[in-house]
């Protein structure tokens, strides 16, 4: 099949929701992808924050695949240790109490939207709590998880979404205060925003909703779905900050390849919300992601990953700082750890699109922003070699 066959193979029957980049991808090996003519691509996107690994990681697909000989699925109405070892494992990392598997990040922010509620009808005895979400946010395409993304565009053809959700400006105290009422259940926000376009969490802002949340009984909900899994240099976010949330999400990095999120709770939470009958999910937390999460958290841990990522991460930041002196193109840079964007007044698709003829996997967040979310096994060298394409793709466009 040429290239174009295979493509218009896709177009033909997947439905359009996306305007995808005419690149048919077929394996890939470390922080490398190679298309189907076998060109070399460095992915600097790691499809989208999730591939923190690298592909082809050799001790995390034997885990999968002895998994997959052992049990692919059992239903949650039985126990299977593989998750359960997960989730032990996940609690360790996060210093949260409870945790409920789901198949995606939308899903996780499901839950714990539930869970919010869950504990306020419990506490106050009847229901129509509010939530608190932020401007320029990203919490996912279902129903509850757009109610709570501050994006007209992706909402507005669906209403009426899920009501009760008033929306305040990131970073803003004095905003979100303004949002508060009698009936404000949760106030949810990404430690970091990612498709907003990479804005990190004020330390006076984060502290200062901790203490609002503590003062009237109002759940944190904090979506580590993009910044959490190392991507900070943090194992989540919320953890270089001093505060804890209530409830929190995970997905993407999570599973490193299989599909599998989570939210997590404390046990103040859990005691007053979700209880048997009141949430559930038929593949969630099934034995393959089970064993892949449990591996993903071992590697992690014994690589010490987080001390590579800090490391690393510095030296990406250095070079994205020096993009912004070079190039007048190249307004802002923000980010930490591997998580970083440059703000761009040149046309990011035209750039992302550009740098893929260079070899160069890059995507952009919001309007103007060029995204970096490569695999956090990324080493220097690699992170040099996309700032030569980079600089090559500035110069040319
Ligand atoms: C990607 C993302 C989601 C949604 O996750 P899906 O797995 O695509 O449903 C939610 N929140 C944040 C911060 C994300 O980056």
């Amino acid at each position: 099949m040429s290239k174009q066959e295979e493509i218009q193979l896709a177009e033909d029957s997947l439905l359009h929701v996306y305007n995808r980049f005419s690149l048919v991808l077929d394996h890939g090996d470390g922080v490398y992808l190679y298309d189907t003519d076998g060109k070399k691509y460095l992915d600097f996107a790691a499809g989208i924050a999730v591939m923190a690994l690298g592909y082809n990681h050799k001790e995390y697909n034997d885990a999968i695949k002895a998994q997959v000989d052992q049990l692919l699925h059992t239903s949650n109405l039985y126990y299977n240790v593989p998750t359960a070892t997960a989730a032990k494992k996940l609690l360790k990392v996060s210093g949260m109490d409870r945790v409920f598997f789901t198949n995606s990040g939308a899903e996780a922010i499901e839950g714990a939207i539930k869970a919010a509620k869950k504990y306020a009808y419990t506490r106050d005895g009847f229901a129509g709590h509010e939530i608190i979400a932020m401007n320029h946010s990203f919490h996912g395409r279902t129903i509850g998880a757009l109610s709570v993304t501050g994006n007209a565009h992706y909402r507005e053809p669906f209403e009426p979404l899920m009501p009760g959700v008033k929306y305040a400006d990131f970073n803003d105290l004095e905003s979100v205060k303004a949002q508060i009422t009698d009936k404000t259940c949760a106030i949810i926000f990404e430690t970091i925003q990612g498709e907003g376009g990479i804005y990190p969490a004020d330390p006076a802002f984060i502290q200062g909703v901790r203490k609002l949340c503590d003062e009237k009984d109002i759940l944190l909900i904090l979506d580590e779905i993009q910044c959490g899994m190392g991507r900070s240099g943090e194992m989540f976010a919320w953890q270089g900050y001093g505060v804890k949330p209530d409830i929190m999400t995970s997905a993407k990095a999570l599973g490193c390849g299989v599909p599998v999120g989570a939210f997590l709770m404390t046990e103040k939470v859990a005691e007053k919300s979700l209880a048997p009958g009141d949430h559930g999910t038929t593949y969630g937390g099934n034995p393959l992601v089970g064993a892949a999460v449990a591996k993903v958290l071992e590697i992690m841990e014994r690589d010490d990953l987080m001390a590579h990522v800090k490391q690393v991460g510095s030296y990406l930041s250095q070079k994205l700082d020096e993009m912004v002196e070079k190039y007048d193109c190249i307004t802002a840079h923000r980010g930490v750890g591997l998580m970083h964007g440059l703000v761009c007044t040149k046309k990011v698709g035209e750039v992302s699109a550009k740098a893929l003829e260079k070899g160069l996997i890059l995507i952009t967040a919001g309007s103007d922003v060029l995204r970096f979310v490569p695999p956090l096994v990324i080493t220097e060298a690699e992170i040099d070699e996309m700032a030569e394409k980079l600089s090559s793709v500035l110069e040319e466009l």
